[in-house]
């Protein structure tokens, strides 16, 4: 539970004015955030606050050694003006596991999702009311501890950042193009921190991806770091190739982020009765099906792309497309499903969506 939370509101909101169309994902925040503290054994002193700066030791943990990990999901504002998050309980499950990974104490599930729901009541007002927007909520815990040697932290912040966000796919795209990236590994194949959504996994994968972006990209295709050869997945996002009729994605393992989009994608299309494997697939496949005309669609999936088409993959000399430019069928049903239960278009039959109640007074201090 989450007791004493303090409200301090902001003296004058940047709403008015804002445009979400004129930002690029991710560059402005809502008006305020999320903070609690880890010392002496738990977590403390729940609070939100008016967006901005906080002090931090520049010997702190996380600075020098990335002892940070974090997480990434939506609060949605429906077609029937109900607010709604998508399976937070499974972002607080992985935030958990990322946590253990890095000897962070866990923030208990309950903690977490009445704070997302918290912030999301002072900022309601910038949770986008328009089709396939919504409020990215960025939760992040990270070491505190000014401290040169390397341990664990002892104390910890948990922090939550939102940031209102326009629908991925731009209107005339064909979709992503990915460059394969045969040298450089975001994550090692086994004992790594793939599987985590720890800060250290980004800082691996940005040179890469300023190349591939510099050779006109739009992101990187990762490969495993053994053999170069098989799957993995892309950037913030999981990855899945329809060949023959049936739909590919790699296993997860310690190098794969366990993708909540990626999940529930399998979830609906073994509802849709659609042959799913969850397999290693190498690159070579991937390009002899193109070449044989049986790649019917790719497509990548995650909280922020929603699915969104794959358009082009670039192995070696090789352009590697699938038979269908933009949504193919599987990809188009799966966008639809998605976010026809996100947005309240579509019955909620597995309970997936949690509505966050708007009417509720804000905790005392508001
Ligand atoms: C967050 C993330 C994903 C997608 O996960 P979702 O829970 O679907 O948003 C995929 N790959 C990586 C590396 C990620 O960090």
């Amino acid at each position: 539970m989450l007791e004493g939370l303090k409200i301090v509101r902001t003296a004058q909101s940047r709403l008015p004015g804002f445009d979400v169309d004129k930002q690029a994902f991710g560059d402005s925040f809502s008006d305020h955030m999320f903070c609690m503290t880890y010392e002496n054994g738990a977590w403390r002193e729940p609070a939100i606050t008016p967006y901005g700066p906080v002090p931090v030791e520049p010997a702190a943990i996380a600075i020098q050694y990335a002892q940070t990990v974090f997480e990434g999901l939506k609060v949605y504002r429906g077609d029937d003006g109900v607010f709604r998050l998508f399976r937070p309980d499974r972002n607080a499950a992985r935030l958990a596991a990322s946590c253990a990974r890095l000897c962070i104490p866990a923030v208990p599930a309950d903690v977490f999702i009445e704070a997302i729901t918290a912030l999301a009541r002072v900022d309601a007002a910038w949770v986008p009311a328009r089709p396939g927007y919504a409020l990215y909520v960025r939760p992040i815990v990270t070491a505190a501890d000014g401290y040169i040697g390397v341990r664990p932290s002892k104390r910890y912040r948990f922090f939550i950042v939102t940031t209102p966000v326009g629908t991925y796919f731009r209107a005339g795209s064909d979709g992503l193009r990915l460059k394969v990236e045969e040298a450089l590994t975001r994550a090692p194949t086994q004992g790594g921190l793939g599987a985590a959504k720890a800060a250290a996994n980004y800082a691996a994968s940005l040179l890469a991806g300023d190349r591939a972006i510099k050779e006109g990209f739009d992101q990187v295709l990762w490969l495993d770091g053994t053999h170069h050869r098989f799957v993995e997945e892309a950037g913030l996002m999981n990855v899945f190739f329809v060949i023959g009729g049936r739909v590919v994605t790699p296993p997860l393992g310690d190098s794969i982020l366990p993708g909540v989009t990626r999940e529930s994608v399998i979830a609906l299309l073994k509802d849709r009765a659609v042959a799913i494997e969850e397999r290693a697939i190498g690159i070579d496949e991937v390009a002899a099906a193109a070449k044989r005309g049986t790649l019917d669609e790719m497509f990548a999936c995650g909280t922020a792309a929603v699915v969104t088409p794959i358009a082009q993959l670039r192995y070696r000399d090789a352009e590697v497309s699938p038979a269908i430019k933009g949504f193919g069928k599987i990809a188009r049903a799966l966008y639809e499903e998605l976010t026809g239960i996100q947005f309240g278009r579509l019955p909620d039959r597995r309970g997936w969506t949690r509505k966050i109640d708007m009417s509720v007074p804000a905790p005392a201090g508001a």
